[in-house]
């Protein structure tokens, strides 16, 4: 079996060395894979007791159009995600074009002029900035006269409680709490630990709308942010909860009247969630719940596998190899552009899609350095599939993230680390 798998990878362009190699970190990572596939059983079953529960039948994958009025498909996908995330209502649209939209739309809709909003986890994803306001932007909150406090993690990459409590003030409205750390150095939060944040905010003001940007968390763990007093959680469908298969689309999920303001918002007051036809995409939303608890442990499992992978080969990597995981991300630490460029092409070149392309460094909107992008992508942009991008700049990291199934992810780490040895990179 081995030797018809090298033989595979050698068609592949990868070498004895490296397959070997890989072979070795993967037999040393059994025990952590099987703990990620009981995480992925007891999702599993979380999200087929729900379809089973809300009754979910053949009719519900087919879509409506024009108003959407009674549109038992998508309402009955609402009611499923409601009873995964244990919360009183969800929307769940593809009209919600990504994820800041969908954080935009909870926090524009559940603020109003006056209202404080804080983040107690220093500054959330860039671009939650224009939304907030931190960076002047047309129609941001700071135009509408929401205020914005920031406490900062403490030099320890630890939480700031006593900050937290002292920043709360009476018109501190709403929290937000991001779980990943995205592409910063903190540490991504644990669900008990935004737990911990949302009691302390409660303790001091009760009535403080607690929400978490779940993005790259959901299904990592068997809780969710809403299980330990989150008042809602918000993600985009083409990462985690969408499987790969929904092609668009986000989620905000919570309490009724917090839910109700999102569907105002996104609509119109008055209509709320009765509108929003879903045309003929409810079947991808369904399957992709179907196979997302799988998919995230298949992504979980690539980036544990890269982390050991460059780890051992002497690479600074964020989360280490022996980590537990709160999220999907994984950095590595290269030093140098060359390097985070042949990584790039090695992910590139393991795609089904677009692998005979080369990525090259571009000047995006927005950064301040040229980056480097590597996806070969079913669903354009999509993140839970096998991906990667570098800023090329120090300390010349790459992140990555995703992977549909645990054999493309790991032919990917593969192909990085034969990439890097084909360009004369050392590695051993
Ligand atoms: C991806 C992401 C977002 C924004 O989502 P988009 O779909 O790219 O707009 C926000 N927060 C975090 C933590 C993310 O990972």
């Amino acid at each position: 079996m081995k030797q018809e798998l090298y033989e595979m990878y050698a068609e592949a362009g990868i070498s004895a060395k490296v397959a070997e190699f890989g072979e070795e970190i993967c037999e040393s990572l059994k025990d952590r894979f099987a703990k990620i596939d009981e995480i992925a059983e007891i999702n599993q079953i979380k999200v087929i007791r729900a379809m089973q529960k809300n009754q979910v039948s053949e009719a519900c994958l087919h879509g409506t159009t024009g108003y959407g009025y009674n549109d038992m498909g998508r309402e009955k996908l609402e009611a499923v995600y409601a009873d995964i995330f244990h919360t009183e209502d969800a929307l769940v649209r593809p009209q919600i074009t990504c994820g800041t939209h969908a954080l935009a739309l909870a926090l524009m809709s559940n603020l109003r002029p006056g209202d404080e909003l804080m983040s107690p986890v220093g500054k959330p994803y860039d671009t939650l900035e224009e939304v907030i306001g931190i960076r002047p932007s047309k129609g941001s909150l700071a135009e509408y006269g929401v205020t914005y406090k920031q406490v900062d993690l403490l030099p320890d990459d630890s939480i700031d409680f006593e900050g937290i409590k002292k920043a709360i003030n009476p018109k501190t409205k709403l929290a937000t709490i991001q779980r990943s750390k995205g592409y910063q150095t903190r540490h991504t939060l644990s669900v008990n630990e935004i737990g911990e944040i949302i009691k302390a905010i409660k303790e001091v003001k009760p009535d403080v709308i607690c929400m978490v940007d779940n993005c790259y968390g959901e299904f990592v763990d068997t809780i969710e942010p809403s299980d330990v007093g989150a008042d809602m959680v918000v993600g985009s469908l083409i990462k985690n909860p969408g499987g790969g298969l929904a092609p668009i689309g986000g989620y905000i999920a919570g309490k009724k009247d917090c839910v109700e303001n999102a569907a105002y918002r996104l609509t119109s007051p008055g209509l709320g969630k009765e509108v929003g036809a879903s045309l003929g995409i409810l079947s991808s939303f369904y399957q992709g719940l179907f196979l997302a608890p799988t998919v995230t442990a298949s992504a979980l499992k690539s980036a544990i596998f890269g982390a050991n992978v460059y780890e051992k080969l002497g690479f600074s990597v964020l989360p280490n190899g022996a980590e537990d995981r709160h999220d999907i991300i994984q950095a590595i630490t290269f030093g140098n552009a060359d390097a985070v460029c042949a990584f790039c092409r090695g992910i590139q070149a393991a795609a089904p899609v677009d692998s005979h392309v080369t990525p090259i460094p571009w000047d995006m909107p927005g950064y301040d350095a040229p980056v480097i992008m590597a996806a070969g992508a079913f669903v354009s942009g999509s993140s839970i599939e096998l991906s990667a991008d570098g800023p090329i700049k120090p300390p010349y990291s790459v992140y990555f993230q995703g992977g549909l199934t645990w054999p493309h992810g790991k032919f990917g780490i593969l192909k990085s680390l034969q990439s890097l040895v084909d360009n004369g990179i050392k590695v051993w």
